[in-house]
């Protein structure tokens, strides 16, 4: 008798079980998760896994993740999760989840917040807090790909503590921190919430601009990068929550 092969479902529709490799902790209150993949599909810099928690009482709760890694990491994915003191879902991954755990998770989803590497460039990115995530993702694929293409992060943080990805972030001339309630000792760079004098300047010749964080952190932002001259449909945005 004939052997079955089982079909390889790649759709990105579809729930899979990844398990937990590795754990990363980013900063007092944000780890990063890096996922094995058993469907595992490239994503685009930039999209989002839907990931899903069970209870034992059949309870389900699911909330969206962007990818922090390149997509050449076959197999792989890194998600980077703000734990929320009152959540549901990011205090449970912070809390609970241990290297061997097994995750509900599907995608890779969006294709509008993403970085293709054939926008016009320059190309800006603009995150707060764990906004920071997607871009990361188009930095470190950028790296990888297209080293010579212009990007240049802007990044709102609070304090010296809330800097994700802080050691690889480092010294990057390409990377531009404002520190929004309290800098380093001996900071000489930005501080306070980014305004029209930071963008301006990190705007200069930007084609292409992806936004990231809070809405009320898009909404800011975005308003900046219009005044700057951005085309309005090279703006790019993603909104992560309520807050700002
Ligand atoms: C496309 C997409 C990508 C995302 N990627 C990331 C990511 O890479 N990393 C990450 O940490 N989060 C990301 N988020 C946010 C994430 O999906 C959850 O909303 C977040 O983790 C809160 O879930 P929770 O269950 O812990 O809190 P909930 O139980 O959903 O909410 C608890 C409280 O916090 C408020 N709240 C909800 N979300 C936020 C927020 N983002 N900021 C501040 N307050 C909030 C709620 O109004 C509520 O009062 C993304 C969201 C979207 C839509």
């Amino acid at each position: 008798m004939e052997r079955l092969t089982p079909i390889i479902q790649r759709a990105p529709g579809r729930w899979q079980i990844a398990t937990v490799i590795a754990i990363r902790e980013e900063t007092p209150s944000v780890k990063s998760f890096r996922l094995a993949l058993p469907m595992w599909m490239a994503h685009l810099p930039g999209q989002h896994y839907d990931v899903r928690l069970t209870a034992p009482d059949g309870y389900r709760a699911q909330r969206s993740y962007s990818v922090g890694s390149s997509p050449l990491d076959e197999g792989e994915i890194e998600l980077t999760i703000d734990c929320l003191a009152d959540g549901e879902v990011s205090p449970y991954f912070h809390d609970v989840v241990e290297v061997g755990d097994r995750i509900e998770v599907r995608g890779p989803f969006a294709s509008y917040f993403v970085w293709r590497g054939s926008e016009p460039g320059p190309v800006l990115l603009v995150g707060g807090g764990s906004g920071v995530v997607p871009l990361m993702a188009m930095l470190r694929h950028r790296r990888r790909v297209l080293p010579g293409a212009p990007m240049r992060l802007v990044y709102s943080v609070r304090g010296a503590a809330d800097v994700i990805y802080g050691d690889e972030l480092a010294g990057d001339p390409d990377v531009v921190l404002t520190y929004t309630r309290g800098a380093p000792d001996g900071w000489t760079g930005h501080t306070g919430r980014i305004d029209a004098e930071l963008i301006a300047a990190a705007a200069t010749g930007a084609m292409t601009a992806y936004v990231c964080g809070s809405n009320a952190f898009v909404e800011s932002a975005t308003a900046l990068l219009l005044d700057a001259g951005l085309a309005p449909e090279w703006i790019r945005t993603e909104r992560f929550g309520p807050s700002g």
